[in-house]
């Protein structure tokens, strides 16, 4: 028997988590796996402006390299000057590998 909250196994017989108070199951499914959490994003760069970030896209995509733009969509709400940073992102394997892309930008 499993405990649905905690995963702990339990011995048969046993009813109800020691810890958690709740009733065991049979089985557990599957863990989920969220890919968010799975992925650390690290920061490889920080565009000047929105050209540089499409130029910075092109680059990544032609690796294939998966990215995430931080600040790209507020330039109409802020106007013409730049109140928020941009910031981009790739998960944590690519990060070398967009860094050595990247390295001729800075
Ligand atoms: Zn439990």
């Amino acid at each position: 028997m499993y405990c649905p909250e905690c995963r702990c196994e339990y011995e048969d017989g046993i009813k109800v988590c020691a810890d958690c108070k709740i009733d065991l199951v049979e089985g557990l499914p599957p863990e989920e796996i969220k890919e968010d959490e799975q992925i650390k994003w690290v920061e490889v760069c920080n565009p000047l402006d929105l050209n540089q970030v499409i130029f910075i896209k092109s680059l990544l995509q032609s690796e294939s390299i998966p990215f995430s733009i931080e600040g790209e969509n507020l330039d109409r709400l802020y106007g013409p000057i730049r109140l928020v940073p941009l910031r981009v992102f790739v998960p944590r394997k690519y990060a070398k590998l967009a860094l050595d892309l990247l390295k001729d930008l800075k």
